[in-house]
């Protein structure tokens, strides 16, 4: 290729980046780093009733924290300025008026009702199904007269009269060929002015140079077509198309907040990193062609190839992306970890408190337990329960612990001498109690976690007990003692049950 390559993301401000679309953003700038080009990042915000500022910024947001960096566009800005669409309206305008010269659009001043009885009208017993162009063929005089009269109209694009083939030549599917007699004069201008869709990214494609449009396989049959007749029709160079494959859920229906596909925002709120999050996106339709899955943004950028990319729908699996997570969790360093966990601490009363009056041990409980963190929020979900052991009752397991008297008793007596309140030094006072008593392995670890945890397991045991503070730990320990105490070796008037 020795054109520079430009590729655009123009999502639409009528709702938070969508894990759907935010994979289209992605394979767009792969595709652009692998092959050093530009991305531009657009807004096409003429749907003014649905369209809002806070949308917008939520697909930056999103965009930033997925790390998609965009050279041109919203925000940036750049040679091809202004990159929002309802700033662009009079560019729109020039390119509308040019058609209408050309008479290759023209203006429709049919009611909806009219438009709706010409659809609906049979011919040998098939629907027409389409707008039957009536209003090609009006005369000067009567659409002076309807302007006159301001008669609300739209500008429709006026299909070639001879059926034409429209060739797509998609970078993922191969050839295709559809004709325009499957087409009508669609809309180019709303009777409130304002593109459609369809002209609007035409124009915004060609005016911005934009060598390679990759995009979801659902714009393949409405509005591709469509598109190139314009390019055709306005004289611009026609891009390379590529239609990335559709995502369905893990029951191969339309994905949905039913899968756990939620908003790129959403999975941060979560707790998900934005490595895994674009790791796993990147897998949805392209095929790195070996068996490694697990691979860091630079790793993607560099194998990543178009004709990589399969035809047939991806498939979306929440447990998939969780695991991914847990894999770039383990990438990643101690000290990053926690700096990212702060905002997930400050929500819980307990772990703020406890994560303030135990800087210093947050690195090793935090050490400890990351082999059983699957998102950021695991790590304070672990301290609060942690924190609820001392709650606990003590009807469970009664008969597992009964013959552990001497240990619970050993390890309660000396559990003020354990100098320094961490892990290292816990795990050593475990194994000395152990040592001192002659029992070590299953026989040590258990009945310590069951008196203390009442779960026969869980994760490493000194870290829970750093993380419950000694005196909760001693008084579940001493209350355990008493249990004992009292059933195996009741006083005499208590046999009696006096
Ligand atoms: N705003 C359109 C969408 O979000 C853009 C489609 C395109 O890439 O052309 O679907």
């Amino acid at each position: 290729m020795n054109k520079k390559i430009r590729v655009r993301f123009p999502p639409s401000p009528t709702g938070n980046l969508h894990i759907g679309n935010a994979r289209t953003a992605l394979f767009n700038y792969l595709f652009c780093r692998h092959h050093e080009g530009t991305f531009v990042f657009r807004i096409e915000d003429t749907d003014f009733a649905r369209s809002t500022e806070a949308f917008m910024q939520n697909e930056i947001d999103a965009m930033n924290w997925l790390q998609i960096h965009w050279d041109e566009g919203i925000q940036r800005g750049g040679e091809y300025a202004p990159y929002k669409q309802s700033e662009r309206l009079p560019i729109y305008r020039q390119y509308i008026d040019q058609l209408l010269k050309e008479g290759k659009a023209y203006r429709c001043f049919c009611s909806s009702e009219q438009i709706e009885q010409d659809r609906n009208e049979t011919v040998e017993g098939a629907m027409v199904g389409k707008y039957s162009g009536r209003c090609r063929h009006l005369s000067r005089q009567e659409t002076e007269s309807n302007l006159e009269r301001q008669v609300p109209f739209v500008i429709r694009y006026q299909l070639p009269e001879n059926t034409q083939d429209i060739v797509i030549q998609d970078l993922i599917r191969g050839k295709m060929v559809f004709t325009s007699s499957n087409l009508d004069d669609f809309i180019l201008v709303r009777s409130d002015g304002i593109p459609t869709y369809n002209f609007a990214v035409t124009i915004d494609d060609a005016t911005m140079n934009i060598t390679h449009v990759i995009r979801g396989e659902d714009h393949l049959f409405g509005n591709t077509p469509r598109q190139i007749l314009l390019y055709r029709d306005l004289g611009f160079e026609i891009p390379a198309f590529a239609h990335l494959p559709m995502i369905l859920g893990s029951d191969k229906t339309k994905l949905s907040k039913r899968h756990g596909a939620f908003a790129v925002t959403d999975y941060k709120e979560m707790g998900f990193l934005p490595d895994a999050i674009v790791n796993y996106m990147a897998l949805l339709g392209w095929s790195p062609k070996s068996n490694e899955e697990v691979f860091s943004m630079e790793e993607m950028i560099e194998r990543f190839d178009l004709s990589h990319v399969n035809v047939s729908p991806a498939v979306f699996d929440f447990e998939k992306l969780k695991w991914f997570n847990q894999q770039h969790m383990k990438r990643k360093s101690t000290a990053y970890l926690i700096e990212l966990e702060a905002p997930f601490m400050k929500d819980r009363a307990n772990v703020k408190k406890w994560a303030e009056e135990h800087q210093d041990s947050i690195e090793g409980v935090f050490e400890s337990l990351r082999k059983h963190l699957v998102t950021l929020q695991d790590f304070p979900e672990y301290i609060e329960q942690f924190h609820q052991y001392e709650h606990l009752g003590f009807k469970e397991h009664r008969e597992e612990i009964m013959d552990s008297l001497p240990l619970l008793e050993a390890f309660l007596a000396g559990l003020d001498t354990v100098p320094n309140w961490n892990t290292e030094e816990i795990s050593h006072y475990i194994q000395s109690t152990g040592q001192e008593l002659q029992i070590k392995g299953k026989n040590l670890y258990h009945p310590l976690r069951i008196a203390i945890t009442n779960e026969e397991q869980g994760p490493d045991l000194p870290v829970i007990i750093v993380v419950m503070g000694k005196q909760a730990v001693k008084n579940r320990l001493h209350r355990w003692c008493e249990i004992i105490r009292s059933t195996k070796y009741p006083a005499e008037g208590e046999k009696d049950g006096n």
